[in-house]
């Protein structure tokens, strides 16, 4: 999913901004990389059209390129189509909580059992499992092995009895008990049948759980969300585990569970140990699939420091050629800010690494410029012709702030190399010869 996305930013280098036209490319390639990972058509085909919508009528951030942004977009999208927020798990008013796991067989169902027990151990919450899957005397033995290794009690009444009463008993005990939250394994096959969907419904009725949730294998990827689906309408949940997220899964599963189903994820599992298991959290999830969390904040912070009034307020100077030393100021803070970002974010794809020896020295020359245009009258500011015409002026400023007449000299032709270089970058050339400096 990643590569594929990757070519699809990769279209767009060296355009300047969105449009209909030029998102064609991305948008079929990131159509293409959701198929791949298996994400299934309908919900590709609104995806698609969601982002297309947008990244078209989005304005220009200063800053930030059009990959950049669609990146942004298609994350924003990513996260919303899993549901947006972090779905936590609810608990009864009054304890015990009761968690029914269902789910086919191989799934991680036993696993996440114990993985449960352990989560909620962490969080001072006491725990029974109860063995549910009496058609494999194996499974009992596997869920008692877990319990004893994260020490919590499993209630178990051999294979004889069936799981509806063993539910009743386990319940019972575990209010004897005083227990935070009971946890229910229960069997799986191979595939749905009308037997584990009878069971799970008698289950169901006797527990009254707080939680009915479905375990999911992410390697199943669309199949998963079906299951999630077919799971709801027959028993009636209220949410996922998707396990086996360490393994080579496509994601597809992650994506399509939330808007096929119309149930959340609730928690992921990442592997066989039962410290494995998370709250899902969509906007980690996207940038796990987009691989590029770096440039997700790059965005938003560049967002930040350049509002777009800004922007385009400072468009029309540049235009006007009245850019002076008060916008001078501004965009150097706003750059100056967006250096010390990229220290904190790493690398910035496009614009190359930047060392903490670079960003300390551009912070060092930002307050000498400061000082110097503090030592500005506002007239010079927003003349900085005045500057250009009269040494006097500039001894003054020098004087003034400490630095050097050089400096000075230097920072107002830095002013009018600026004027240049942006008038340039906007494709109006003429009006912007640099004045050599009048001694
Ligand atoms: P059940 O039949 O649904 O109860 O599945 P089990 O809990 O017995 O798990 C089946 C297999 O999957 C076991 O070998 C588990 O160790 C393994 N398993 C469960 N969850 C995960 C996971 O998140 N990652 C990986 N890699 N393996 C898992
Ligand atoms: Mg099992």
């Amino acid at each position: 999913l990643t590569s594929g996305l990757e070519s699809a930013w990769n279209k767009l280098k060296g355009e300047e901004v969105l449009t209909k036209e030029n998102i064609v490319e991305p948008m079929r390639e990131i159509r293409r990389a959701l198929l791949e990972a298996d994400v299934s058509l309908p919900v590709v085909r609104r995806f698609v059209q969601a982002v297309s919508d947008q990244a078209v009528g989005v304005g220009v951030t200063r800053g930030v390129k059009p990959d950049q942004q669609l990146v942004k977009i298609v994350n924003d999208e990513l996260v919303k189509l899993m549901g947006g927020e972090v779905s936590e798990l609810v608990f009864a008013k009054s304890a015990p909580s009761v968690i029914l796991l269902a789910g086919l067989q191989g799934v991680g169902k036993t696993t996440v059992c114990a993985k449960l027990a352990y989560y909620f151990k962490k969080q001072g919450k006491s725990s029974m499992l109860i063995a549910g899957d009496v058609y494999r005397p194996a499974a009992i033995d596997q869920l008692v092995i877990l319990g004893d290794q994260v020490k919590v009690p499993v209630y178990t009444a051999g294979t004889d009895t069936k799981p509806s009463e063993i539910a009743r008993q386990g319940l019972a005990e575990a209010k004897k008990k005083n227990i935070d939250v009971v946890i229910m394994d229960t069997a799986g096959r191979l595939q749905i049948d009308k037997g584990m969907m009878d069971e799970l419904k008698e289950v169901k009725r006797v527990l009254n759980p707080t939680e009915v949730l479905l375990v999911v294998d992410a390697m199943t990827g669309q199949e998963a969300a079906a299951l999630v689906t077919t799971f709801n309408l027959e028993i009636g949940i209220t949410g996922a585990i998707l396990t086996k997220l360490d393994g080579d899964s496509r994601g597809g599963a992650a994506l399509s569970v939330k808007e096929v189903s119309g149930k959340p994820i609730k928690l992921v599992g990442r592997g066989e140990r039962m410290e494995d298991l998370e709250p899902f959290y969509p906007d980690r999830m996207a940038g796990r699939i987009l691989g590029m969390g770096d440039v997700l904040s790059f965005v938003e912070k560049a967002q930040e420091v350049m509002r777009q009034e800004d922007a385009e307020e400072l468009q029309k100077k540049i235009m006007s050629a009245k850019f002076d030393f008060n916008d001078f100021l501004k965009q150097t803070r706003a750059v100056a800010r967006m250096g010390s970002m990229t220290r904190v974010l790493g690398m910035i794809p496009g614009m190359g690494k930047v060392t903490p020896a670079q960003i300390r020295e551009a912070e060092k020359s930002l307050k000498i410029m400061e000082a110097m245009i503090e030592a500005m009258t506002p007239e010079e500011k927003e003349q900085p012709e005045l500057l250009a015409e009269s040494v006097t002026r500039r001894k003054r400023i020098a004087q003034e702030s400490g630095k050097t007449e050089q400096q000075v000299s230097q920072l107002v032709a830095q002013l009018f190399q600026m004027r240049v270089r942006m008038k340039n970058l906007m494709g109006v050339m003429e009006g912007g010869s640099i004045p050599a400096l009048n001694n």
